[in-house]
């Protein structure tokens, strides 16, 4: 039997594993300082896994609801009201998710199919085109500008066609840390109004925004939110990634749509999680207090970087950042990261992974969600280069 070579075609041909895994692998073969994947190196709130066992003891132990339980749809839709000033109907119009992944990935299967074009943002996290591809989409990117990371909006105009099915954003922008400002989103709103394009908002760091700014979620304009599935991650807001549990907010017909895939793809998620969340999330504190618990953290890792070769502006949102290394090295980013971890026990993420034809912009990204220890033993290593 083992002799027998199953011949098949790729449906992605061009798909590696993840940087993430690879960069992760490699990080724990070398015990090296893992800023790489971004996750936190600390634990989450105890009462959180306080209400998961509880709620285990309670018995929630079987099939949540299919677009989730409701009574969690129900706070996500205060919080969205409380915070954009939108309404979003729990019964019709959100819907939980295993992380914000599948919400992306179920949102662009739902609607794109052969030949459709959707818009990418580039550098964009990766979970984005592959899905795109494995519906026969196109991906059309648009690259940001370096070294900001803004948004030509003269290009973005230009690369809409009829063909234009889906835009996806994310702000905070995973690798940038680059946000929307209110102006970006009115440009938006203003170049899909009268298209039937749809958005996919990518907010999983909506809770991650630094120095007074806001966050600018698509749900607080008219014209966006009719068109948008805002997609939120619980894993990146209350420090349990490896919970993957996140949730989605469209209008009803576009909701609708979502299901048929959502119902058949994981047909509903974790319960206990489920049930736990919809208490912790009724205490606003729990993520109002995220901005300045991460700000600390940004401005401790960056003043102890003030003195390094690394060249930089400090990260608009996100626990991600961005730091050129020219005035140390000109090896490719690739290079200079794995030489981190082997040589420095440091790892990192090249953000060329991210890029059109893996564009080297000669610089790292470094996840700053880590214990104070953690920081500190990385930043020395970064001031010895
Ligand atoms: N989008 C972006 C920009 C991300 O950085 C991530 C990683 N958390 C995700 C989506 C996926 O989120 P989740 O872990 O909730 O699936
Ligand atoms: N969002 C995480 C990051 O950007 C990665 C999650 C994953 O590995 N899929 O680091």
């Amino acid at each position: 039997m083992r002799n027998h070579k199953i011949q098949f075609k790729s449906k992605l041909p061009q798909v590696k594993t993840t940087i993430f895994t690879t960069v992760g692998n490699l990080a724990r073969a070398h015990n090296a300082i893992d800023l790489s994947q971004g996750f936190p190196n600390f634990r989450a709130d105890k009462e959180l896994m306080t209400l998961v066992g509880q709620a285990m003891e309670d018995g929630h132990n079987q099939y949540a609801p299919m677009p989730g339980y409701y009574g969690l749809r129900e706070v996500i839709s205060q919080k969205i009201e409380s915070l954009h000033g939108t309404y979003y109907h729990p019964e019709t119009e959100i819907t939980v998710t295993v992380g914000a992944t599948q919400a992306i990935f179920t949102a662009i299967t739902a609607f794109v199919g052969k030949g459709d074009e959707v818009i990418v943002l580039k550098p964009a996290y990766d979970c984005y085109e592959p899905a795109i591809a494995l519906n026969e989409g196109i991906p059309i990117p648009l690259e940001l500008k370096t070294p900001d990371y803004g948004v030509d909006w003269v290009a973005f105009e230009a690369l809409i066609t009829p063909k234009t099915k889906m835009v996806i954003v994310n702000t905070p922008h995973n690798p940038s840390g680059r946000i929307f400002s209110k102006a970006d989103m009115l440009k938006l709103q203003q170049l899909l109004r009268d298209t039937n394009i749809i958005l996919i908002s990518d907010e999983v760091y909506e809770h991650i925004v630094f120095d007074g700014q806001e966050h600018e979620s698509a749900s607080r304009f008219e014209d966006l939110a009719s068109r948008s599935f805002i997609c939120a991650s619980f894993g990146k807001t209350f420090h349990v990634t490896g919970w993957k549990m996140g949730y989605c907010a469209a209008p009803a017909a576009l909701m609708e749509e979502f299901r048929k895939v959502h119902q058949f793809n994981v047909f509903s998620v974790d319960h206990p999680t489920q049930r736990a969340m919809a208490k912790y999330l009724q205490h606003k504190e729990h993520y109002t207090s995220l901005n300045a618990f991460y700000q600390e953290k940004r401005d401790f890792f960056l003043s102890g970087l003030a003195n390094s070769k690394f060249i930089f502006k400090p990260t608009m949102g996100t626990y991600f950042q961005l730091l050129n290394y020219t005035q140390i090295t000109d090896e490719a980013d690739e290079d200079f990261a794995k030489r981190l971890i082997k040589d420095f026990k440091l790892a990192s993420i090249p953000i060329s992974s991210f890029n059109v034809n893996s564009r080297d912009d000669k610089v790292l990204r470094f996840c700053f969600a880590k214990k104070e220890e953690t920081l500190i033993k990385a930043l020395t290593i970064l001031n010895q280069l």
